[in-house]
Protein backbone atom coordinates (compact mmCIF):
# COMPACT_ATOMS: atom_id res chain seq x y z
CA UNK A 1 0.00 0.00 0.00
CA UNK A 2 0.65 3.93 -0.20
CA UNK A 3 0.18 5.64 2.70
CA UNK A 4 0.37 8.96 3.68
CA UNK A 5 1.11 9.50 7.89
CA UNK A 6 0.45 12.50 9.23
CA UNK A 7 2.04 13.74 13.04
CA UNK A 8 0.53 16.95 14.91
CA UNK A 9 2.57 18.74 17.09
CA UNK A 10 1.94 16.65 19.89
CA UNK A 11 3.27 13.73 18.27
CA UNK A 12 6.65 15.54 17.22
CA UNK A 13 6.50 17.65 20.86
CA UNK A 14 10.05 16.60 21.74
CA UNK A 15 13.01 14.73 20.18
CA UNK A 16 11.74 10.82 22.15
CA UNK A 17 8.40 11.60 20.45
CA UNK A 18 10.26 12.39 17.15
CA UNK A 19 12.07 9.07 17.72
CA UNK A 20 8.45 7.38 18.28
CA UNK A 21 7.12 8.98 15.18
CA UNK A 22 10.45 7.43 13.24
CA UNK A 23 10.06 4.26 15.28
CA UNK A 24 6.49 3.99 13.60
CA UNK A 25 7.49 5.03 10.14
CA UNK A 26 9.99 2.61 10.20
CA UNK A 27 7.27 -0.18 10.90
CA UNK A 28 4.89 0.62 8.23
CA UNK A 29 8.32 0.68 5.69
CA UNK A 30 9.54 -2.65 7.16
CA UNK A 31 5.95 -3.85 6.79
CA UNK A 32 6.20 -3.71 2.53
CA UNK A 33 4.48 0.02 2.66
CA UNK A 34 5.50 3.25 0.65
CA UNK A 35 5.03 5.95 2.88
CA UNK A 36 4.99 9.95 2.52
CA UNK A 37 4.90 11.71 5.88
CA UNK A 38 3.62 14.76 6.33
CA UNK A 39 4.67 16.49 9.73
CA UNK A 40 3.67 19.34 11.95
CA UNK A 41 5.72 21.86 13.54
CA UNK A 42 6.69 20.62 17.04
CA UNK A 43 3.82 21.62 19.67
CA UNK A 44 3.35 25.21 20.79
CA UNK A 45 6.33 25.87 18.13
CA UNK A 46 3.98 27.98 15.72
CA UNK A 47 2.68 29.99 18.81
CA UNK A 48 6.14 30.85 20.21
CA UNK A 49 6.85 32.05 16.46
CA UNK A 50 3.49 34.17 16.09
CA UNK A 51 4.67 35.80 19.65
CA UNK A 52 8.10 36.80 18.57
CA UNK A 53 6.37 38.70 15.26
CA UNK A 54 3.91 40.45 17.46
CA UNK A 55 6.94 41.61 19.78
CA UNK A 56 7.64 44.08 16.74
CA UNK A 57 4.39 44.86 15.08
CA UNK A 58 0.48 44.27 15.91
CA UNK A 59 0.13 44.03 11.95
CA UNK A 60 3.39 42.14 10.40
CA UNK A 61 3.03 41.66 6.67
CA UNK A 62 1.66 38.08 5.85
CA UNK A 63 3.85 37.26 3.31
CA UNK A 64 6.97 37.61 5.69
CA UNK A 65 4.94 35.60 8.67
CA UNK A 66 4.60 32.88 5.99
CA UNK A 67 8.46 32.89 5.74
CA UNK A 68 8.66 32.85 9.74
CA UNK A 69 5.66 30.19 10.34
CA UNK A 70 6.83 27.60 7.31
CA UNK A 71 10.19 27.40 9.45
CA UNK A 72 8.31 25.39 12.04
CA UNK A 73 7.50 22.54 10.02
CA UNK A 74 10.67 22.29 8.49
CA UNK A 75 12.75 21.55 11.67
CA UNK A 76 10.68 18.80 12.24
CA UNK A 77 10.37 17.35 8.59
CA UNK A 78 14.45 17.31 8.77
CA UNK A 79 14.76 16.24 12.22
CA UNK A 80 12.62 13.05 11.25
CA UNK A 81 14.39 12.27 7.77
CA UNK A 82 17.55 12.51 10.04
CA UNK A 83 16.68 10.04 12.53
CA UNK A 84 15.05 7.97 9.90
CA UNK A 85 18.40 7.72 8.11
CA UNK A 86 20.16 6.89 11.31
CA UNK A 87 17.91 3.94 11.55
CA UNK A 88 19.24 2.46 8.75
CA UNK A 89 16.53 3.85 6.05
CA UNK A 90 16.65 6.16 3.17
CA UNK A 91 14.43 9.11 3.89
CA UNK A 92 14.43 12.53 2.01
CA UNK A 93 12.52 15.87 3.45
CA UNK A 94 10.91 17.81 1.30
CA UNK A 95 9.98 21.02 1.58
CA UNK A 96 6.18 22.10 0.36
CA UNK A 97 8.00 23.60 -2.78
CA UNK A 98 9.67 21.01 -2.96
CA UNK A 99 6.77 18.44 -2.84
CA UNK A 100 5.16 20.39 -5.40
CA UNK A 101 2.44 21.86 -3.36
CA UNK A 102 1.27 25.21 -5.53
CA UNK A 103 -0.84 27.96 -3.59
CA UNK A 104 -2.35 31.21 -4.63
CA UNK A 105 -1.37 33.88 -2.87
CA UNK A 106 -3.24 34.54 -0.10
CA UNK A 107 -0.91 34.75 2.29
CA UNK A 108 -1.56 33.01 6.02
CA UNK A 109 -4.35 31.42 4.40
CA UNK A 110 -3.30 30.48 0.74
CA UNK A 111 -5.60 27.83 -1.01
CA UNK A 112 -4.29 24.93 -2.74
CA UNK A 113 -4.14 25.16 -6.65
CA UNK A 114 -2.77 22.12 -7.68
CA UNK A 115 0.60 19.63 -6.83
CA UNK A 116 2.85 18.57 -8.90
CA UNK A 117 3.85 14.99 -7.54
CA UNK A 118 6.87 14.75 -9.85
CA UNK A 119 9.49 14.71 -7.05
CA UNK A 120 7.50 12.68 -4.86
CA UNK A 121 6.92 9.83 -7.30
CA UNK A 122 10.75 9.56 -8.37
CA UNK A 123 11.68 9.38 -4.69
CA UNK A 124 8.96 7.02 -4.01
CA UNK A 125 9.95 5.21 -7.25
CA UNK A 126 13.51 4.75 -5.39
CA UNK A 127 12.22 3.62 -2.47
CA UNK A 128 12.85 6.26 -0.50
CA UNK A 129 10.75 7.69 2.70
CA UNK A 130 9.57 10.92 2.09
CA UNK A 131 8.81 13.46 5.10
CA UNK A 132 7.28 16.37 3.98
CA UNK A 133 6.82 19.61 5.93
CA UNK A 134 3.20 20.66 6.20
CA UNK A 135 1.09 23.63 6.61
CA UNK A 136 3.17 25.01 3.28
CA UNK A 137 3.38 25.71 -0.38
CA UNK A 138 4.86 28.01 -2.90
CA UNK A 139 2.76 30.76 -4.64
CA UNK A 140 2.80 30.92 -8.54
CA UNK A 141 4.81 33.93 -8.25
CA UNK A 142 7.66 31.90 -5.88
CA UNK A 143 6.64 33.05 -2.37
CA UNK A 144 6.46 30.58 0.44
CA UNK A 145 2.82 30.72 1.54
CA UNK A 146 0.84 28.73 4.74
CA UNK A 147 -2.34 27.03 4.54
CA UNK A 148 -4.57 28.21 7.87
CA UNK A 149 -3.92 27.03 11.66
CA UNK A 150 -3.79 23.55 11.52
CA UNK A 151 -2.97 23.62 7.87
CA UNK A 152 -0.55 20.30 8.02
CA UNK A 153 -3.69 18.21 7.73
CA UNK A 154 -4.68 19.75 4.63
CA UNK A 155 -0.73 19.22 3.09
CA UNK A 156 -1.46 15.25 4.35
CA UNK A 157 -4.89 14.90 2.79
CA UNK A 158 -3.72 16.88 -0.90
CA UNK A 159 -0.81 14.89 -1.18
CA UNK A 160 -2.76 11.82 -0.40
CA UNK A 161 -4.86 12.55 -3.33
CA UNK A 162 -2.19 13.53 -5.60
CA UNK A 163 -0.33 10.46 -5.03
CA UNK A 164 -3.67 8.78 -5.07
CA UNK A 165 -2.48 6.82 -1.67
CA UNK A 166 -4.70 3.93 -0.14
CA UNK A 167 -4.70 5.40 2.77
CA UNK A 168 -4.16 8.65 5.01
CA UNK A 169 -3.82 8.41 8.46
CA UNK A 170 -4.09 11.37 10.42
CA UNK A 171 -1.91 11.06 14.27
CA UNK A 172 -2.78 13.16 16.77
CA UNK A 173 -2.69 13.44 20.62
CA UNK A 174 -6.33 11.90 20.82
CA UNK A 175 -7.43 8.16 19.45
CA UNK A 176 -10.07 9.30 17.17
CA UNK A 177 -12.64 11.53 16.58
CA UNK A 178 -14.97 11.70 19.68
CA UNK A 179 -18.75 12.24 20.40
CA UNK A 180 -17.06 15.68 22.04
CA UNK A 181 -13.74 17.34 23.08
CA UNK A 182 -12.21 14.34 24.83
CA UNK A 183 -10.70 17.31 27.20
CA UNK A 184 -14.33 19.09 28.06
CA UNK A 185 -16.39 15.90 28.49
CA UNK A 186 -14.54 13.06 30.05
CA UNK A 187 -17.60 11.15 29.27
CA UNK A 188 -17.51 11.40 25.53
CA UNK A 189 -17.53 8.46 23.44
CA UNK A 190 -14.97 7.51 20.29
CA UNK A 191 -16.90 7.07 17.04
CA UNK A 192 -15.38 4.18 14.61
CA UNK A 193 -17.15 5.61 11.80
CA UNK A 194 -17.83 9.18 10.68
CA UNK A 195 -19.58 10.79 7.68
CA UNK A 196 -17.92 13.40 5.82
CA UNK A 197 -20.41 15.87 5.97
CA UNK A 198 -20.66 15.63 9.64
CA UNK A 199 -16.94 15.85 10.31
CA UNK A 200 -17.11 18.77 8.01
CA UNK A 201 -19.31 20.36 10.55
CA UNK A 202 -17.81 19.58 13.09
CA UNK A 203 -14.22 20.77 12.32
CA UNK A 204 -15.64 24.11 10.93
CA UNK A 205 -17.84 24.59 13.82
CA UNK A 206 -14.38 24.26 16.30
CA UNK A 207 -13.48 21.10 16.75
CA UNK A 208 -9.68 21.13 15.91
CA UNK A 209 -8.90 17.64 15.59
CA UNK A 210 -9.16 18.15 12.11
CA UNK A 211 -8.84 21.31 9.89
CA UNK A 212 -12.14 21.47 8.04
CA UNK A 213 -10.64 21.97 4.67
CA UNK A 214 -9.08 18.85 4.97
CA UNK A 215 -11.99 17.39 5.32
CA UNK A 216 -13.67 19.28 2.40
CA UNK A 217 -10.75 17.81 0.34
CA UNK A 218 -10.93 14.20 1.41
CA UNK A 219 -14.66 14.26 0.65
CA UNK A 220 -14.21 15.48 -2.95
CA UNK A 221 -11.08 13.70 -3.50
CA UNK A 222 -12.61 10.69 -1.90
CA UNK A 223 -9.87 10.30 0.33
CA UNK A 224 -10.01 7.35 2.88
CA UNK A 225 -9.23 9.26 5.84
CA UNK A 226 -8.35 7.84 9.47
CA UNK A 227 -7.82 9.70 12.79
CA UNK A 228 -5.80 7.60 15.29
CA UNK A 229 -3.11 8.57 18.30
CA UNK A 230 0.51 7.72 17.75
CA UNK A 231 0.74 6.83 21.73
CA UNK A 232 -0.83 3.38 21.19
CA UNK A 233 -1.53 1.32 18.49
CA UNK A 234 -5.37 1.86 19.74
CA UNK A 235 -7.60 1.85 16.54
CA UNK A 236 -8.96 4.95 15.27
CA UNK A 237 -11.87 6.89 13.81
CA UNK A 238 -13.11 6.14 9.99
CA UNK A 239 -14.02 9.63 7.92
CA UNK A 240 -16.15 8.29 5.06
CA UNK A 241 -19.40 8.80 2.83
CA UNK A 242 -22.45 8.17 4.57
CA UNK A 243 -23.61 5.35 2.81
CA UNK A 244 -20.90 3.37 4.54
CA UNK A 245 -22.55 3.95 7.64
CA UNK A 246 -24.95 1.74 8.62
CA UNK A 247 -26.23 3.06 12.33
CA UNK A 248 -26.65 6.74 11.89
CA UNK A 249 -27.50 8.27 15.02
CA UNK A 250 -29.68 11.54 15.53
CA UNK A 251 -26.90 13.66 16.79
CA UNK A 252 -23.25 12.42 16.43
CA UNK A 253 -21.34 15.24 17.90
CA UNK A 254 -20.88 18.24 19.71
CA UNK A 255 -18.61 21.25 18.59
CA UNK A 256 -17.54 24.31 20.29
CA UNK A 257 -15.59 27.36 18.94
CA UNK A 258 -14.77 30.18 21.41
CA UNK A 259 -12.74 31.55 18.92
CA UNK A 260 -15.70 33.50 17.61
CA UNK A 261 -15.99 37.41 17.93
CA UNK A 262 -19.70 39.24 17.27
CA UNK A 263 -19.61 42.36 15.76
CA UNK A 264 -22.68 44.44 16.05
CA UNK A 265 -23.73 47.48 13.09
CA UNK A 266 -25.73 49.78 14.77
CA UNK A 267 -27.97 52.88 12.65
CA UNK A 268 -27.55 50.83 8.98
CA UNK A 269 -28.73 52.67 6.44
CA UNK A 270 -32.40 50.92 5.29
CA UNK A 271 -31.32 50.62 1.59
CA UNK A 272 -31.77 48.39 -1.57
CA UNK A 273 -28.11 46.74 -1.69
CA UNK A 274 -26.86 48.16 1.48
CA UNK A 275 -26.53 44.30 3.02
CA UNK A 276 -24.87 43.53 -0.35
CA UNK A 277 -22.54 46.40 -0.12
CA UNK A 278 -21.40 45.12 2.85
CA UNK A 279 -20.86 41.97 3.00
CA UNK A 280 -18.99 41.72 -0.54
CA UNK A 281 -16.62 44.17 0.79
CA UNK A 282 -16.12 42.10 3.76
CA UNK A 283 -15.89 39.37 1.31
CA UNK A 284 -12.65 40.78 -0.34
CA UNK A 285 -11.03 41.27 2.47
CA UNK A 286 -11.67 37.71 3.17
CA UNK A 287 -13.31 38.13 6.21
CA UNK A 288 -15.31 34.69 7.24
CA UNK A 289 -18.84 35.37 7.85
CA UNK A 290 -20.83 32.89 10.12
CA UNK A 291 -24.18 33.86 11.18
CA UNK A 292 -26.15 37.00 10.45
CA UNK A 293 -28.73 38.73 11.97
CA UNK A 294 -30.93 41.66 10.85
CA UNK A 295 -33.39 43.65 13.18
CA UNK A 296 -36.67 45.36 11.55
CA UNK A 297 -35.78 48.90 10.48
CA UNK A 298 -37.04 51.72 12.30
CA UNK A 299 -37.02 55.44 10.65
CA UNK A 300 -35.37 54.46 7.95
CA UNK A 301 -31.94 51.95 9.39
CA UNK A 302 -32.01 48.46 10.98
CA UNK A 303 -29.36 46.55 12.72
CA UNK A 304 -27.14 43.99 11.59
CA UNK A 305 -25.08 41.37 13.94
CA UNK A 306 -22.98 38.87 12.69
CA UNK A 307 -20.24 36.62 13.99
CA UNK A 308 -16.55 36.37 12.99
CA UNK A 309 -13.44 34.39 13.47
CA UNK A 310 -11.78 36.45 16.24
CA UNK A 311 -8.59 36.18 13.66
CA UNK A 312 -10.88 38.19 11.28
CA UNK A 313 -11.77 40.65 13.27
CA UNK A 314 -9.50 43.29 12.41
CA UNK A 315 -10.09 43.30 8.68
CA UNK A 316 -14.01 43.18 9.50
CA UNK A 317 -13.55 46.18 11.90
CA UNK A 318 -11.56 48.07 8.74
CA UNK A 319 -13.89 47.70 6.29
CA UNK A 320 -16.98 48.60 8.74
CA UNK A 321 -15.23 51.70 9.13
CA UNK A 322 -15.10 52.90 5.45
CA UNK A 323 -19.11 52.38 5.89
CA UNK A 324 -19.10 54.41 8.93
CA UNK A 325 -17.14 57.13 7.22
CA UNK A 326 -19.20 57.60 4.47
CA UNK A 327 -22.59 57.24 6.51
CA UNK A 328 -23.93 54.23 5.62
CA UNK A 329 -23.75 52.99 9.50
CA UNK A 330 -23.57 55.10 12.59
CA UNK A 331 -22.03 52.59 15.10
CA UNK A 332 -20.10 49.55 15.52
CA UNK A 333 -19.24 47.69 18.34
CA UNK A 334 -17.79 43.73 19.57
CA UNK A 335 -17.90 41.00 21.63
CA UNK A 336 -14.96 38.74 21.72
CA UNK A 337 -16.54 37.07 25.34
CA UNK A 338 -19.06 34.81 22.79
CA UNK A 339 -18.42 31.33 21.80
CA UNK A 340 -20.50 29.17 19.00
CA UNK A 341 -22.23 25.66 20.59
CA UNK A 342 -23.08 23.12 17.61
CA UNK A 343 -24.88 20.06 17.74
CA UNK A 344 -24.37 17.93 14.60
CA UNK A 345 -25.84 14.92 13.00
CA UNK A 346 -27.15 13.43 9.76
CA UNK A 347 -29.99 11.99 11.86
CA UNK A 348 -31.57 15.52 12.12
CA UNK A 349 -32.76 15.35 8.31
CA UNK A 350 -35.47 13.20 9.51
CA UNK A 351 -36.21 13.84 12.90
CA UNK A 352 -37.73 16.60 14.40
CA UNK A 353 -37.36 18.51 17.85
CA UNK A 354 -33.62 18.14 17.74
CA UNK A 355 -33.13 21.85 17.72
CA UNK A 356 -36.13 22.53 20.56
CA UNK A 357 -34.37 20.30 23.01
CA UNK A 358 -30.82 22.34 22.27
CA UNK A 359 -32.52 25.01 23.27
CA UNK A 360 -34.65 23.56 26.34
CA UNK A 361 -31.23 22.30 27.85
CA UNK A 362 -29.64 25.59 27.17
CA UNK A 363 -32.76 27.43 29.49
CA UNK A 364 -32.83 24.91 31.76
CA UNK A 365 -28.97 25.80 32.78
CA UNK A 366 -30.51 29.66 32.80
CA UNK A 367 -28.12 30.39 29.47
CA UNK A 368 -29.56 32.99 27.28
CA UNK A 369 -28.86 32.11 23.33
CA UNK A 370 -28.27 35.33 21.36
CA UNK A 371 -27.80 34.05 17.92
CA UNK A 372 -28.80 31.11 16.29
CA UNK A 373 -28.20 29.36 13.09
CA UNK A 374 -29.02 25.74 11.47
CA UNK A 375 -28.88 23.67 8.59
CA UNK A 376 -29.69 20.66 7.70
CA UNK A 377 -27.54 18.58 9.76
CA UNK A 378 -26.48 20.89 12.29
CA UNK A 379 -28.09 23.58 14.79
CA UNK A 380 -25.67 26.31 16.10
CA UNK A 381 -26.01 28.69 19.10
CA UNK A 382 -24.03 31.69 20.38
CA UNK A 383 -24.17 31.97 24.42
CA UNK A 384 -21.55 33.78 26.96
CA UNK A 385 -18.06 32.44 27.01
CA UNK A 386 -18.37 31.45 30.34
CA UNK A 387 -20.71 29.03 29.98
CA UNK A 388 -19.39 27.18 27.41
CA UNK A 389 -18.11 24.15 28.87
CA UNK A 390 -21.51 23.78 30.78
CA UNK A 391 -23.60 24.03 27.72
CA UNK A 392 -20.78 21.31 25.92
CA UNK A 393 -21.61 19.02 28.36
CA UNK A 394 -25.30 19.61 29.13
CA UNK A 395 -26.08 19.04 25.41
CA UNK A 396 -23.54 15.95 25.44
CA UNK A 397 -25.85 14.57 28.25
CA UNK A 398 -29.64 15.74 27.08
CA UNK A 399 -28.52 13.85 23.91
CA UNK A 400 -27.57 10.80 25.44
CA UNK A 401 -24.31 10.60 23.73
CA UNK A 402 -22.45 8.82 26.80
CA UNK A 403 -24.92 6.09 25.98
P1 LIG B 1 -2.50 18.03 16.27
O1 LIG B 1 -1.47 18.87 16.95
O2 LIG B 1 -2.17 16.59 16.27
O3 LIG B 1 -2.87 18.54 14.91
P2 LIG B 1 -4.84 19.26 17.42
O4 LIG B 1 -4.53 19.89 18.73
O5 LIG B 1 -4.92 20.13 16.22
O6 LIG B 1 -3.78 18.10 17.19
O7 LIG B 1 -6.20 18.44 17.53
C1 LIG B 1 -6.37 17.46 18.52
C2 LIG B 1 -7.26 17.99 19.64
O8 LIG B 1 -8.57 18.23 19.13
C3 LIG B 1 -7.50 17.03 20.77
O9 LIG B 1 -6.46 17.09 21.71
C4 LIG B 1 -8.85 17.47 21.35
O10 LIG B 1 -8.69 18.25 22.51
C5 LIG B 1 -9.43 18.35 20.25
N1 LIG B 1 -10.79 17.97 19.85
C6 LIG B 1 -11.82 18.83 19.72
N2 LIG B 1 -12.94 18.20 19.38
C7 LIG B 1 -12.64 16.89 19.29
C8 LIG B 1 -13.41 15.72 18.98
N3 LIG B 1 -14.72 15.78 18.67
N4 LIG B 1 -12.78 14.53 18.98
C9 LIG B 1 -11.47 14.44 19.28
N5 LIG B 1 -10.69 15.52 19.59
C10 LIG B 1 -11.26 16.73 19.61
N1 LIG C 1 1.91 24.28 12.88
C1 LIG C 1 0.72 24.81 12.27
C2 LIG C 1 -0.24 25.28 13.35
O1 LIG C 1 0.06 25.18 14.53
C3 LIG C 1 0.07 23.84 11.33
C4 LIG C 1 -0.36 22.53 11.94
O2 LIG C 1 0.06 22.16 13.03
O3 LIG C 1 -1.15 21.81 11.28
O4 LIG C 1 -1.27 25.78 13.04
MG1 LIG D 1 -4.22 20.05 14.21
Amino acid sequence: MLIVQKFGGTSVGDLERIQNVANRVSETKKAGHDVVVVVSAMSGETNKLVAYAEHFSADPERSEMDMLLSSGERVTASLLAIALNAMGHSAVSMSGRKAGIVTDNLHTKARIEEIDPTAMHKAIKEGKIIVVAGFQGVSLDGNVTTLGRGGSDLSAVAIAGAIKADLCEIYTDVSGIYTTDPRIEPKAKKLDKISYDEMLELASLGAKVLQNRSVELAKKLNVNLVTRTSFSNEEGTLITKEENIMEKPLVSGIALDKNQARVSLFGVKDRTGIASDIFNKLAQNNVNIDMIIQNVAHDGSANIDFTVPVGDLSDAKKVVAEFIESGDITEQSYDEKICKVSIVGVGMKSHTGVAAKAFTTMANENINITMISTSEIKVSMVIAEKYAELAVRSLHDAYELDK
